[in-house]
C-alpha cells in the first residue's frame, strides 16, 4: 500500500504522469480519487498542505493547530461591502483538507433544496432519489451516526431547554465519528481518529488501490492542448512555504478540488471558465454566536462538540445548531480589559453556547491579486441583512429562557447584557462593522448549472467547453444549503466520479 508522500522531501522536481490527477485533498478531491482509484485508474492526488497525523494533532494546543492545520492561521476575510458585517472564512490547509477541522456534522441536502435546483435551475439528476444512494454511499464510508443523547453537553442541553420553552423543536445531530469520547476538540483536529475525516475514511482506501498522495504541492494552472486539458502545473513548498521546486503532473482527465476559495482561481490563472461567473456568485452560510452565563456549572466543551439543532425558523432563513470552542480560545474573545475581562474569563465554565447560520442568497466575489491568496468581498442581500436581528434575538431568548443571567452577543465592544437590558436593545440598528460574523462554509464560486452562459460547470461537473477537465468541491455548489455542506459535496462529488466511469472508455 502506498503512503502519503511530502514532496518537500525531494531534491529537485517533481514530473508524474497519470489517468486522473487532482488538486486538493479535501471533502470532495478525495472522494473522487478514491472512487477513481477503485475503478482503476492510476490517481495522483497534489495537495497544498501538510499531513498531520492523529498522533501530531493531539500534541498540538489549538492555538498551534490554528498555526500548521488552518488556512493563514484562520485571517481569511471577505470585506463586508455597504450594510454587510466582515466574514471571517476559515478552511483546512492540509491533507484532507476542511474536512479535517470539521465538528464531525453530517446533514443530507434539504429535499426542499434539491427540488429547487431540479425545477428551478433545471439540474434535472439531482431529485431527491437520485441523489438517495450517493448519500447512503458516503454516509457508510464515514461512519455517518446519530449523537447519543448521554453526549450532549450541558451547553446543548441548556439551550434545548430554553428552546423547547420558546417553541423551537430540537433535533439530533448525525455526525460522521467512530468511538468518539466527547473530548470537543474536533475544530482542531481528531486526536483520537474518532473523527472520519477523509484523510482517515477515503484517502487510506485510495492509497490501498495504488494512488499517490502528495503533500506540499501548490498547483498554479492547468495545461492545456487546444479545448482539451491534460495536466496541472505548480510549485513543491519548503518548509517556510516557499517555492522549492517544479511541479507537472501529465494526465488525460484533470480534476479541480481546492475548495470554493480557491478553485476559482486556479481557473482564472488557467484562463479557463466563464468570466462572468468563476468567483462570483459564492455563498457562505454567515454565522454568528450566542453565548450565555449560567449560575450553574456549564463546562461547555464537555461532551460531543455538536450535537443539536432546529430547522424551526428555516421560513426565515435560519438554522440554529449547537458549538462550542476551547476555554483558551474562548478566553481571548470574551469582552472587556483589564478586571472586566479576568471576570468574564473566571467565569468561562458557567457559560453555554449556540450558533446559528443564514441559509444565504450570496452575495460573495474573489479576485485575483499578486501573491498567493485572493481578495475577497461579501455583499450581503437586504433579506439576509434582516435576518441578523432576528437570529440573534431567537438565540438569546431561549438561553434567558433556559435561565440565563446574561447574554453575550456578537457585537463588538458590547459588554454582557441580562434580559432587561436585552429587551431594550435595539439590534436592528446595530452597524454591520459591529457585528462579529464568521463562515466555514464557503460554497457556489464555480457553480454548476444547466446553461455555459450561467454556470461554470455542468451537472456532471464538466467545465463547459474543455474537455476532460471537471470540479468536484464546495465551489460547483449551486445554491447555499442552510446545513453544514460537507455530504453534500461528498456525494456530488461521488456522483461526478461515477458519471466519469461512463467517460472512461471514450478518453483512453
Ligand atoms: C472549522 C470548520 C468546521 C466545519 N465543520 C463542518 C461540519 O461540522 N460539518 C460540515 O458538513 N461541514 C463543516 N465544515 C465545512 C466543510 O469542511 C467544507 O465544506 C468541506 O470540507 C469543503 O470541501 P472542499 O473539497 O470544497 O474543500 P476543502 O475540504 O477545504 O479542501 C480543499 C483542499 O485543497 C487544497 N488546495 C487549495 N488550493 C490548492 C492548490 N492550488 N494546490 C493544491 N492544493 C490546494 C487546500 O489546502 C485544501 O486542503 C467545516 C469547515 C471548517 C473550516
Ligand atoms: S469530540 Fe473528541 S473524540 Fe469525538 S470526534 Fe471530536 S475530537 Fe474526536
Amino acid at each position: 500500500m502506498n503512503e502519503i508522500q511530502s514532496a518537500r522531501d525531494l531534491e529537485g522536481d517533481l514530473e508524474l504522469s497519470a489517468d486522473t490527477v487532482v488538486v486538493g485533498s479535501g471533502a470532495g478531491g478525495a472522494v473522487v480519487a478514491t472512487e477513481r482509484a477503485l475503478q482503476g485508474d492510476r490517481v495522483v492526488v497534489l495537495e497544498e498542505g501538510p499531513h498531520v497525523p492523529a498522533a501530531l494533532l493531539g500534541k498540538m494546543r489549538p492555538s498551534e493547530s490554528i498555526r500548521h492545520v488552518w488556512r493563514d492561521g484562520a485571517f481569511t476575510v471577505a470585506i463586508g461591502i455597504g450594510d454587510s458585517p466582515s466574514i471571517n472564512v476559515t478552511m483546512g490547509r492540509c491533507i484532507g483538507g476542511s474536512s479535517v477541522l470539521t465538528g464531525a456534522v453530517c446533514f443530507r441536502t434539504p429535499e426542499h433544496v434539491l427540488h429547487h435546483w431540479t425545477e428551478t435551475l433545471r439540474l434535472r439528476d439531482y431529485t431527491p432519489a437520485a441523489m438517495e444512494p450517493y448519500f447512503e454511499h458516503v454516509e457508510r464510508a464515514i461512519h455517518v451516526e446519530e449523537v447519543p443523547e448521554e453526549m450532549r453537553s450541558r451547553s446543548t442541553q441548556l439551550f434545548a431547554l430554553g428552546a423547547r420553552r420558546t417553541g423551537l423543536e430540537m433535533k439530533p445531530i448525525r455526525r460522521n465519528t467512530r468511538g468518539c469520547n466527547g473530548c470537543g476538540r474536533c475544530n482542531f483536529g481528531c486526536p483520537h481518529q474518532a473523527k472520519m475525516s477523509v484523510d482517515l475514511s477515503y484517502l487510506p482506501r485510495a492509497l490501498a488501490a495504488g494512488a499517490e498522495v502528495w503533500s506540499h504541492c501548490l498547483v498554479r494552472r492547468v495545461l492545456r492542448k487546444g479545448d482539451r486539458a491534460v495536466g496541472v502545473e505548480g510549485r513543491i513548498l519548503d518548509r517556510r512555504g516557499r517555492p522549492a521546486g517544479h511541479l507537472a503532473v501529465h494526465a488525460r482527465r484533470v480534476v479541480l478540488a481546492a475548495g470554493a476559495w480557491h478553485t476559482p482561481l486556479l481557473l482564472r490563472n488557467s484562463g479557463l471558465g466563464n468570466p462572468e461567473r468563476v468567483g462570483h456568485h459564492m455563498t457562505l452560510h454567515p454565522g454568528f454566536r450566542v453565548l450565555a452565563r449560567f449560575d450553574e456549572p456549564v463546562q461547555g466543551w464537555q461532551g460531543a462538540l455538536q450535537s443539536g439543532w432546529t430547522d424551526a425558523l428555516e421560513a426565515d432563513g435560519i438554522t440554529l445548531i449547537s458549538l462550542f470552542v476551547p476555554p483558551g480560545v474562548l478566553g481571548a474573545t470574551m469582552p472587556g480589559v483589564g478586571p472586566e475581562h479576568m471576570d468574564n474569563v473566571r467565569h468561562i465554565g458557567h457559560l453555554a453556547m449556540f450558533g446559528g447560520i443564514l441559509h444565504d442568497e450570496g452575495g460573495g466575489s474573489l479576485y485575483r491579486i499578486p501573491g498567493r491568496e485572493p481578495l475577497a468581498f461579501y455583499r450581503m442581500t437586504r433579506r439576509d441583512r434582516a435576518r441578523i436581528p432576528k437570529l440573534i434575538r431567537a438565540m438569546a431568548w431561549a438561553f434567558f429562557a433556559a435561565g440565563a443571567r446574561e447574554v453575550f452577543l456578537p457585537v463588538l465592544g458590547l459588554r454582557g447584557v441580562n434580559a432587561d437590558a436585552f429587551a431594550r436593545l435595539d439590534l436592528d440598528r446595530i452597524p454591520a462593522n459591529r457585528i462579529e460574523c464568521a463562515s466555514q462554509h464557503p460554497l457556489g464560486s464555480a457553480q454548476m448549472g444547466a446553461s455555459p452562459e450561467h454556470s461554470v460547470v455542468d451537472g456532471n461537473g464538466r467545465l463547459w467547453g474543455m474537455e476532460h477537465l471537471y470540479i468536484a468541491d464546495g465551489s460547483i455548489v449551486p445554491t447555499s444549503l442552510g446545513v453544514n455542506p460537507q455530504l453534500s459535496i461528498m456525494a456530488i462529488a461521488t456522483r461526478i466520479a461515477d458519471r466519469m466511469r461512463l467517460c472512461r472508455k471514450a478518453i483512453l
